[in-house]
């Protein structure tokens, strides 16, 4: 113990700006070339010493977050203190902001911030090499929680290799994310994916070189021509309203719409600060969606507070 009393780390959600899915494996997951941006999002984990692991959770939908030992951020604790052979003896809350089960990486999120959290805690001192081996075991999305800005990921998916993105530096893009009723369960969309590919020679996955142009460039427009999501038709079968959402933000003029990863959020790209601010309220009033935020990227990973 280091004697500090709780420690809270602030983690950014992200969205995929490419999201490129080989065929299945013969061991069942997907080759995948995965284009992560941080955005300003931010679910908040405080860790505090406590007599047993207890996991807490405040903010929408957080009945849908376990809060036994299957939550992604005890999963985290425990793997810290295993590898430091200490008691994982914490108290983790989670005050969450995230949209849950949205693909944004929310549980991942959690993760990678209880991460940092406990070994400022415990003093266990971990160095980042450790931090993302215990990243990378506990779910392909979460050594980029803990990175964050813009990554290029590959395998499946946890593989990084940070991006540059020009512009104005941090927040050079605008953003509008409009969260769903619901969430979508993600080997539920992989599921989907195959059956959509079934027969189908489905290309290995690759990087786009427009895209890291356009990000490198800080070029919204461009970037907006290049957006992609290979998972966005399983999401659509599976949830056939989003495509009255994507129409909305098209129509009040966002550069480009595509669904958030897995889904069900949905994601648009905007011109500047104004234009996305027109596009939520767009889409709210469509009556298409539940809500909309309003969000700049690439932001840092996560981050003690
Ligand atoms: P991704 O974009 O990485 O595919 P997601 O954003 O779609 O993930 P999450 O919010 O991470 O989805 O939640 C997926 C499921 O994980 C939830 O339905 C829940 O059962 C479980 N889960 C475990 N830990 C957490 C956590 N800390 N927060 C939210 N969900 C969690």
């Amino acid at each position: 113990m280091t004697g500090r009393t709780a420690v809270t780390v602030r983690v950014p959600a992200k969205v995929n700006v490419q999201l490129a899915v080989g065929g299945a494996r013969p061991d069942g997951f997907h080759d995948l070339a995965n284009v992560f941006l941080a955005v300003g999002l931010y679910d908040e984990v405080t860790a505090a010493p406590a007599p047993a692991l207890r996991v807490t959770a405040t903010g929408p939908d957080t009945d849908r977050v376990p809060l036994d030992r299957t939550n992604l951020a005890a999963r985290a604790a425990e793997l810290l203190a295993a590898r430091y052979g200490i008691a994982p003896d914490v108290h983790l809350h989670i005050a969450k902001d995230i949209p849950v089960a949205g693909g944004m990486a929310g549980g991942s999120a959690d993760a990678a911030g209880a991460l940092v959290a406990c070994d400022a805690l415990w003093g266990t001192g971990a160095s980042r090499e450790e931090l993302l081996e215990i990243c990378a075991e506990l779910g392909s999305d979460v050594p980029f929680s803990l990175v964050g800005g813009a990554a290029l990921g590959l395998g499946r998916g946890e593989l990084l290799t940070p991006l540059e993105v020009g512009g104005v530096g941090a927040g050079a893009f605008h953003w509008v994310f409009a969260v769903a009723d619901g969430g979508l369960s993600t080997p539920a969309v992989y599921a989907e994916f195959d059956r959509l590919n079934e027969g189908v020679d489905v290309p290995e996955p690759e990087a786009s070189p427009g895209l890291m142009d356009a990000l490198r460039a800080g070029d919204a427009a461009a970037l907006a021509g290049a957006l992609s999501n290979d998972l966005q038709p399983a999401a659509l079968s599976l949830r056939p309203s989003l495509a009255a959402t994507l129409s909305a933000g098209t129509a009040a003029g966002a550069l480009a719409a595509l669904v958030s990863g897995s889904g069900p959020t949905t994601a648009f790209l905007a011109k500047d600060a104004e234009s996305a601010v027109a596009v939520a309220d767009a889409v709210v009033a469509s009556g298409t969606c539940r809500a909309a935020r309003v969000a700049v990227g690439p932001v840092a990973g996560a981050t003690v507070v």
